[in-house]
């Protein structure tokens, strides 16, 4: 009989590789061995039908040597040097590993603002498509150039997950220098034990399962918990692995038990609600009461004025919000239909009041069911 992982991956052909610095940096140095070898993975599992988009870290550890660090500089503009240095000969490396296949691969620098803006986000859409049909390898990284932390993707591990819908992938695998994700420190407690498989990551998991990061790379396990998260939502599973093992992205197509497999969710959400929940920064809150709740989870139907018990933050038409319980729990996230003002003015009212109080009426809903993603 097959296991759950099994018929989770047979119909897998679209995969998301993510790829961190620890995997393919050694000291500081770019490890030349990796690249040959994924090179020569990647081209083997495309001789068996397989696509991939690849998101690779790697480029400030492979900028610090060329720019006489020692250690991984502090300040942000000199990392942003080293990942201008470094991505070019991140680039070089694959370039050159993949020509020995006569596999072509592209470069493709993203920010978190590409893929807030939905003009750009459907942009790079097309250029991937556009990319994967002409059989070419993308391979991503953020744009360090021009973002800083309070600006960024966080880590290429979100960056990764929510290719998983711009892309409209299978697949979210994640390579570290780790078999997977343990119950505690495998590097510091001789105890630690792999969990092979996750059904949700929720607030249980997160708190026991350990924070541990790599010297070189910025994201850790949570990240990659939180990634798996987002993946899941979109209703596509997740592998974390080992990328130091060679064959290991063969195995894992393969249904075999290598790393820790995510199963995703059942009630996914689509496209663009996974969009909203997770690309976009929510300019204000509406606190909803227990019946709005109710309706919005239970019955998947949209925000009406009379739900809402008080709104924060100013906001124009077609903001997103942050839809939450009167406890602060965020539930959901919308785009509204009407201004923070005129929201205040209509909360607690019935539909049918609201051309009485504002003047005009732009539709029954506050927030219409097709413009809000339940998180
Ligand atoms: N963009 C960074 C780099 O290429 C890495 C970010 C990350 O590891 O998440 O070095």
């Amino acid at each position: 009989m097959k296991s759950l992982r099994q018929t989770n991956l047979e119909h897998v052909k679209l995969v998301v590789v993510k790829l961190g610095s620890a995997v393919l940096t050694d000291n500081g140095h770019l490890e030349f061995s990796f690249f040959k070898r994924f090179a020569s993975e990647i081209a083997e599992l495309r001789r068996q039908g397989y696509r991939f988009i690849v998101v690779t870290s790697g480029a400030v550890a492979a900028g610090l040597e060329a720019l006489g660090f020692k250690a991984p500089p502090l300040t942000i503009p000199e990392k942003q040097a080293c990942a201008a240095v470094g991505q070019l000969r991140l680039m070089r490396q694959y370039e050159q590993e993949f020509a020995t296949h006569g596999q072509v691969v592209a470069q493709v620098l993203l920010t978190a603002d590409d893929i807030r803006n939905r003009r750009r986000y459907l942009n790079a859409r097309n250029t991937l498509t556009a990319l994967l049909g002409a059989e070419v390898l993308p391979l991503v990284n953020e744009n360090d150039t021009v973002v800083v932390r309070e600006i960024k993707f966080g880590d290429n591990d979100n960056l990764a997950a929510l290719l998983t819908s711009l892309a409209e992938v299978d697949l979210l695998l994640m390579l570290t220098d780790l078999d997977g994700v343990y119950n505690c420190d495998p590097k510091a407690a001789g105890e630690a034990s792999l969990i092979p498989m996750i059904d949700e990551v929720d607030d249980g998991v997160t708190a026991f399962v350990c924070a541990t990061k790599s010297a070189v790379g910025t994201g850790g396990m949570l990240s990659k918990l939180e990634a798996a998260r987002k993946a899941a939502a979109y209703g596509i599973p997740t592998v974390i692995a080992n990328g130091r093992r060679p064959g290991v992205m063969g195995r894992v197509l393969a249904g075999e038990s290598e790393g820790t497999f995510f199963l995703p969710r059942t009630n996914r959400l689509n496209c663009r609600q996974h969009w909203l929940a997770f690309a976009v920064n929510p300019c204000g809150s509406l606190y909803l009461d227990g019946g709005a709740v109710r309706a919005l989870v239970d019955r998947g139907t949209s925000l009406l004025p009379s739900g809402v018990s008080r709104v924060e933050g100013g906001f124009g038409v077609g903001d997103p919000v942050s839809c939450r319980d009167l406890k602060g729990r965020e539930i959901a996230r919308g785009l509204v239909t009407y201004s923070a003002l005129d929201i205040e003015k209509i909360a607690g009212l019935h539909s049918r009041e609201i051309a009485g109080r504002l003047g005009y009426d732009a539709g029954a809903e506050v927030i219409h069911r097709d413009n809000l993603a339940l998180l």
